[in-house]
């Protein structure tokens, strides 16, 4: 067994990257199973500087690692080719030594970001991310979609696809009051970024079994994007994503068997944020605490997307929902959760509340309900942890860290059943606490 998944338990957001970061050095591959450029990931360097990713593997930064975008993944060209070109400003090598895209992936047409510009500009609006997403994900579900392969293997049918669909889509976008483009020339344009990506372009799904069938077995960090309430059967519909989140969409998304999954780390922020619409039941409204809690805007760790900028909604944890997590990512006893923002608690104030139980029409339930419908009837139980105020972003222990973070990190584990392995106290590489084998 050699992959390891890492997989986000709340709504996104929770430091994904950086551990996937972290742990790459670990891994021969870093592979990306889901979503496309709407999700974001930001590491810090090794040098301070920062670096927002998007669809490339957090594995990017390390020189010995290949860095697979895998079949599961959403791919807008255009999108892809900017995000290597900023990555290379950082002098980081991005070749096809270190970069592979899977053939199969679908491709993120012109088109279809405008009917998602054109969706959000009207009543059936989702606060999505106009990254054109979800329809894409619904052209690939209808079998009309255009995949990775015709960049290299049929461009002339790319460029009248992209070319036609924007023909087509002419009326929509006039009625939507969006300004009129050449479709020739946007169809050009895409074609013209996706051919840059032409030597990147391969069977991923079968390079990734023979390396997990070699002789020696490469080890592979299956990266989800997005977290588990996003997910489009498990999340909480219909404020979800459009693919699949959870370790089980690293099988899908990678070409993989299950049996191939070795470690499972769930990784949840000790602050929880969510971005866009939809319920959020231990959601904080007052003013105050809020500024507090979303930081200083200027600093990489303030609480605003990196792909959009929006500000986040923040709330208290809230385990019931871990709970159903991780349930359905097999994150329990045998497997591991890391707990960020650990750095972050004493921005709650003298005590950090916790939800530990939902009450549902006067019952006490523990898991979390499965849609966003469900999830308006309940109301959270609290309990309430005291906080400390001293400054840990220094500590590397967790014997060093102050009594009632200890408690707050166990009182996390005794309510989960699952051990905490590692700990962020900032979001720098080295600003984390490594309890175990990691
Ligand atoms: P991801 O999409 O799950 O990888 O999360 P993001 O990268 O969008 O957001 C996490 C943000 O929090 C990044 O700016 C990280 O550098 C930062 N971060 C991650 N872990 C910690 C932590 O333990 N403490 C602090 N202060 N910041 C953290």
């Amino acid at each position: 067994m050699s992959v390891d998944v890492i997989v986000g338990l709340q709504r996104g957001d929770e430091g994904k990257g950086r551990f996937v970061d972290m742990l790459a050095g670990e891994h021969d591959i870093v592979a990306r199973f889901n979503g496309g450029d709407n999700a974001g990931h930001t590491v810090v360097l090794p040098d301070g500087r920062d670096l927002a990713l998007h669809l490339v593997p957090s594995g990017i930064t390390h020189p010995a690692t290949m860095n697979v975008i895998g079949n599961g993944t959403l791919v807008n060209a255009s999108k892809l080719v900017a995000e290597i070109a900023a990555i290379q400003t950082k002098d980081i090598e991005v070749n096809k030594r270190n970069l592979m895209l899977s053939s199969a992936a679908h491709l993120i047409l012109p088109h279809h970001i405008y009917d998602d510009k054109i969706r959000e500009t009207g009543s059936g609006r989702q606060g999505s991310t106009k990254s054109g997403i979800a329809q894409v994900a619904s052209q690939k579900a209808m079998r009309a979609g255009a995949r990775v392969e015709l960049i290299n293997d049929n461009p002339e049918d790319l460029l009248t696809l992209v070319y036609e669909s924007l023909v087509a889509q002419r009326r929509m976008r006039d009625e939507a009051e969006i300004e009129p483009i050449n479709e020739m020339a946007v169809a050009k344009e895409y074609l013209e970024n996706a051919q840059r990506l032409g030597s990147f372009v391969t069977d991923t799904v079968l390079y990734l079994n023979q390396q997990l069938r070699a002789e020696q077995p490469a080890r592979v960090l299956a990266e989800g994007a997005q977290a588990f309430w996003l997910d489009i059967d498990h999340g909480m519909y219909p404020f979800t994503t459009s693919s699949s989140t959870t370790s089980g969409g690293a099988c899908t998304g990678l070409g993989i068997a299950p049996a191939f999954i070795d470690r499972i780390t769930g990784i949840a922020k000790a602050v929880p944020s969510h971005v866009g619409g939809g319920p959020f039941v231990t959601e904080i409204t007052d003013g105050e605490q809020l500024q507090r809690l979303h930081g200083d805007m200027t600093t990489i760790d303030a609480e605003k997307g990196t792909t959009t900028g929006r500000v986040r909604r923040l709330g208290h944890l809230d385990l019931p929902q871990i709970r159903r997590s991780q349930l359905v990512n097999g994150v329990d006893g045998k497997q591991e959760m890391a707990l960020t923002k650990l750095d972050w608690v004493h921005r709650y104030g003298d005590a950090a509340k916790i939800c530990v139980a939902y009450m549902l029409e006067g019952k006490r339930i523990e898991i979390a309900p499965d849609a966003a419908y469900k999830l308006e009837l309940v109301t959270p139980v609290y309990e309430s942890l005291p906080t400390w105020q001293e400054d840990i972003q220094g500590v590397r222990q967790f014997a060093d860290l102050p009594k009632a973070a200890q408690e707050y990190v166990s009182f996390i584990e005794t309510m989960t059943e699952v051990p905490i392995t590692l700990i962020g106290v900032g979001p720098r590489r080295d600003q984390v606490i490594i309890r175990g084998s990691l």
